[in-house]
């Protein structure tokens, strides 16, 4: 029986278009869905948009459209930037869609009745950016640190979801590995977390709708909106098919969540006792990945350095921009982009190793072979197919670890492996001696069957120019054909 796999990218928050950050986590979410399907799992993606909240308010006010309008806009900017890229989610979950806020009721409604909720009055300042009560270590020089703003003084009657009497439970969790979050140092900062719980407490779950009518209605209290956060984080188990899609257990029970450093709190610490008080298992793993910095800068609106992935395919093709981000982000740590670094590499991975792999040995075939990939002989395969193993190895334990920038470097190490076992046979010199040309054949042979592993190893990475290497060598007769990746140059604006 094929073993179910389920990952989640955030439900990126819908007020401004897709940038390089929300890139590297779907495209990675998208190598991994391919790797376990290569495998033969039955994988389940989703992604979607955040649609709720005051900053989208904000934000829609400041485009001077209404939420409805703007939340429409930016999520089908999302949908078509994926869609344009290659990528397909499973599911796309918009918040603002029927079947979530029906779930979302339902689930307030059934934490509410099992005693977790309570209405109090709250006094604090509030940060618009965090859209939440900031306390004491939130603030520096008495601005919000994440946002450099005041927060305003606020009093309201608020429900709050009763979080801390878990925190022992959930510290459990975490130490145990039941809930898994990697890498090592986010796992220490959330168990930090856990340990000096005065930045914690319990959560403010509701707005009321006199300060913002946006939202999903609380249903045991109308005029309550629920928090944005307590909605979008649902939408996980939307997206799983919840309630009633008969594959939903399976996927809940292996699911990951893929996200940013930045949204390590709400899901490392919220989410798993939301659903423990839905009666619900936590997820299996977290994976949290760092922050892609533009030419050693934070990646912002104002500096402009949002780095469009859809400019990228523009200018150097989306295989190779997607390339540089598996290759040269260590999952877990910060990364720099910068178009000259991108350039570098992938000329030097691509065009110049892979590329001229796959463009010689086609070619070698075309002139000595009539098209028509040789036999297999097995004595001169020997040296290439322990190759071929080790390269298959290093991929697997580096995708068990969830470093895709690993399996890149095995597939480099391996097409590096095969275009020294052609300049160290010369076939192109073999077949023009007299007896030469049966050596040469046995050689080609080898070759062609190493550039067809190339393609499968490259599938989940590069699915494009993985099915463009297949359909070359099913081509009848073979022939070089156009490269497969061209050398790029430089095209900053
Ligand atoms: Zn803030």
């Amino acid at each position: 029986m094929s073993r179910p796999y389920f990952v989640t990218t955030p439900i990126y928050y819908a007020n401004a278009e897709p940038h390089i950050g929300h890139t590297y986590t779907t495209v990675v979410a998208d190598t991994l869905v391919r790797w376990h399907r290569q495998r033969g799992d039955d994988a389940w993606s989703v992604s979607g948009t955040d649609e709720h909240g005051e900053k989208l308010v904000e934000a829609a006010a400041k485009a001077g459209q209404t939420p409805e309008l703007f939340t429409e806009r930016m999520s089908a900017a999302f949908q078509h930037v994926w869609a344009e890229l290659g990528i397909a989610p499973s599911r796309f979950v918009r918040t603002t869609e029927p079947a979530h806020r029906r779930n979302v009721q339902a689930i307030l409604q059934r934490v509410h009745a099992a005693g977790w909720i309570e209405a109090r009055e709250y006094e604090g300042l509030y940060c618009v950016g965090c859209e939440r009560f900031l306390t004491e270590r939130d603030m520096e020089n008495g601005l919000c640190r994440d946002h450099e703003r005041a927060p305003e003084l606020r009093r309201e009657s608020n429900y709050f979801f009763l979080m801390s009497r878990e925190f022992g439970w959930l510290r459990g969790e975490i130490e145990s590995g039941r809930y898994e979050i990697r890498p090592e140092r986010y796992r220490n900062e959330a168990l930090a977390m856990l340990r000096d719980e005065s930045g914690l407490g319990d959560l403010s779950i509701s707005r009321p709708k006199s300060r913002l009518a946006w939202g999903i209605e609380l249903p045991f209290d109308r005029e309550h909106v629920c928090y944005v956060w307590f909605d979008a984080l649902i939408s996980y188990l939307t997206g799983a098919g919840f309630p009633d899609d008969p594959a939903f257990a399976q996927r809940w029970a292996n699911a990951e969540h893929l996200i940013g450093k930045d949204i390590l709190k709400p899901h490392a610490i919220f989410w798993p006792i939301m659903l423990k008080a839905m009666g619900m298992e936590p997820p299996r793993r977290l994976s949290v990945h760092g922050y892609w910095n533009v030419d050693d800068r934070k990646v912002s609106k104002s500096l402009g350095n949002m780095v469009s992935p859809l400019a990228m395919r523009e200018r150097y093709g989306f295989e190779t921009f997607r390339w540089f981000l598996l290759r040269e982000m260590s999952y877990g740590l910060d990364s720099n982009f910068t178009e000259e670094a991108l350039v570098e590499r992938v000329n030097a991975d691509l065009a110049n190793n892979v590329g001229n792999l796959v463009s010689r040995t086609l070619n070698l075939v075309e002139k000595f072979c009539d098209g028509a990939l040789p036999p297999l002989d097995a004595s001169v395969a020997r040296g290439l197919e322990e190759a071929l193993v080790a390269a298959q190895d290093s991929i697997e334990s580096a995708m068990a670890q969830l470093q895709p920038q690993q399996a890149l470097a095995a597939i480099v190490v391996f097409a590096s492996e095969v275009n020294r076992f052609l300049d160290a046979t010369k076939p192109w010199k073999l077949a023009k001696l007299p007896s030469g040309l049966n050596e040469a054949t046995k050689i080609l042979g080898v070759a062609g069957r190493a550039v067809a592993a190339l393609a499968e190893l490259l599938a989940p990475f590069l699915p494009e120019a993985s099915a463009r290497i297949e359909a070359k060598l099913a081509a009848a007769p073979i022939t070089r054909g156009e490269p497969l990746f061209p050398r790029v140059e430089l095209r900053k604006e």
